[in-house]
């Protein structure tokens, strides 16, 4: 099945495209839970962290960090996380991290 994320790499669905390189593109979440709120995606359709081979997580951490970089959130701070299959709360299957920033984060994991 083709996930939402697939049909924005391959631009058939608008998305606020903040980094792209060959292998992830990164977007503004559409639904924002602080100032700053990318989705750092693989454009392989991996589902979740799961089915993503361990070496390239090392690509995608470095991309997660250098948009970090970019915007100002490393000495402020910054919260990665991503979402696993259903108990994981993950809704849209097909691999992302979620980068979020900015002063009114929570400190609450909920
Ligand atoms: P998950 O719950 O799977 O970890 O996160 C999915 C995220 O994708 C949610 O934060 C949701 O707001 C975001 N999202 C869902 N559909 C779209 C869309 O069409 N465009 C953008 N930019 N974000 C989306």
């Amino acid at each position: 099945m083709t996930s939402i994320f697939s049909k924005i790499i391959s631009r058939d669905i608008p998305a606020d495209i903040v980094y792209e390189d060959e292998k992830v593109i990164a977007i503004k979440d559409i639904n924002p839970v602080a100032p700053i709120h990318f989705l750092v995606i693989t454009k392989t359709p991996y589902i979740s962290i799961v089915d993503m081979p361990n070496h390239e997580s090392v690509y995608i951490m470095a991309a997660i960090k250098k948009l970090a970089n970019e915007h100002g959130l490393e000495d402020s701070g910054f919260r990665v996380i991503t979402n696993s299959g259903a108990d994981g709360g993950q809704t849209v299957p097909h691999l992302h991290f979620h980068l979020i920033g900015g002063k009114t984060l929570s400190h609450s994991l909920a």
